[in-house]
């Protein structure tokens, strides 16, 4: 089916969309001629044929034994980004003149805080940690947060994208607060207490492929008591009653969630991400840490993110010549988000350690001869 001559591709440290492994985009290739021999590519089948309902069942299968999620938990394909969960997360569960805790620990949570206020105007949206304060250089320590007795729930983002820091452990809500978590940029990176959560959602475009489309893994019981009347597209429960389809759902994002949850368990599963994750991060943070201050983090040594990782060089223009002379030596999507600066690789599951040992070496290189 493939060509025999290898395609052209270059390193993507992007932070979203991001890079694919070629497996599966070459399995994707396939499939959008002929699926599994039906003759019909996965872009014309219908959403209601035995086709697709094996497909389903297998994606949600996969998705459950690879992120050993337990049975009480219901998972759900939602069309729309994570974006769309800051809106339907409050719909779902903040009653009128209730209060829910939302922890600000970057770009992310803030315009989650805003989209929930948006969401329940009635309600109070408590920010118990203000990131912003310090330059979102850290999650909260302990004791540096204070959470709301009888919030509805605490929000929080547990892999902040854009400075690169992360909660090593999940930050303790006032007893018998649900925890509500934002895994989009680390989903599967490595293990999840499901003990300690009632909702985990990601937007598919960093570790499960296709962007406008969330994974979203719920507690049935909380999915199962809405706050308020809604439409049926805006309510988790009734996701789950129709089975991610009350309407045609996103059949190739579906599809391809399914293929990268597959090769996750192939690859070894999630503890074997964290571990080739840690080397990955290890290897660029062992760089910035021995550069003598020419490199230096943005985030604190505490809670940096083995996943995105972020640094500044000692200029804004020397930032702009390394993210320049990284593009042209195929080192691609390393400018920092707006909202940070400086430089941030973006190295998900599906980034092999190559990648990192040529941005290590390109970085070696930068600093003999430019420090
Ligand atoms: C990328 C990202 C989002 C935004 O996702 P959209 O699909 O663009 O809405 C939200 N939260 C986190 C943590 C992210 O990394």
């Amino acid at each position: 089916m493939s060509t025999t001559q290898s395609p052209h591709r270059i390193w993507n440290f992007s932070a979203g969309p991001s890079t694919i492994p070629l497996a599966v985009l070459t399995q994707l290739r396939e499939d959008l001629i002929d699926l599994d021999g039906t003759g019909v590519g996965i872009l014309e089948h219908s959403h209601r044929g035995a086709t697709y309902d094996r497909l389903l069942a297998e994606a949600g299968r996969s998705c459950r034994a690879l992120g050993e999620i337990p049975e009480e938990f219901e998972i759900l394909f939602v069309s729309g980004g994570a974006t769309n969960q800051f809106s339907l997360i409050p719909l779902n569960f903040l009653a009128d003149g209730a209060t829910a805790d939302y922890p600000d620990t970057e770009v992310w949570s803030a315009k989650a805080i805003i989209e929930a206020r948006d969401a329940v105007p009635s309600a109070t949206i408590a920010v118990p940690f203000a990131g912003k304060e310090f330059g979102y250089d850290h999650v909260p320590e302990a004791g540096e947060m204070t959470p709301t007795p009888g919030a509805a729930y605490l929000h929080y983002c547990s892999n902040n994208t854009v400075h690169g820091t992360r909660f090593h452990n999940p930050p303790k809500a006032a007893p018998g607060v649900p925890l509500v978590c934002d895994a989009s940029s680390e989903i599967f990176g490595r293990p999840m207490d499901w003990s300690k959560h009632a909702l985990v959602y990601a937007a598919a475009q960093k570790h499960l492929g296709v962007a406008a489309m969330s994974l979203v893994i719920a507690r049935r019981e909380m999915i199962n008591k809405p706050v308020r009347h809604l439409p049926s597209m805006f309510l988790y429960g009734a996701h789950a009653k129709y089975e991610s389809r009350i309407n045609t759902p996103p059949t190739f994002a579906i599809h391809t969630a399914g293929l990268m949850f597959r090769w996750m368990i192939q690859q070894g599963g999630v503890r074997e991400f964290e571990r080739r994750n840690d080397a990955k991060a290890a290897l660029i943070y062992g760089i910035i840490d021995g550069s003598g201050g020419f490199y230096r983090g943005i985030s604190r040594l505490a809670c940096r993110s083995p996943i995105n990782v972020s640094f500044r060089l000692p200029t804004e223009v020397l930032d702009q010549k390394f993210i320049g002379e990284a593009a042209r030596a195929e080192l691609d999507g390393l400018a920092g988000h707006r909202d940070a600066g400086g430089i941030r690789a973006s190295m998900y599951n599906a980034m092999p350690h190559e990648g990192a040992e040529a941005l290590a070496s390109f970085m070696r290189d930068f600093i003999r001869r430019n420090g």
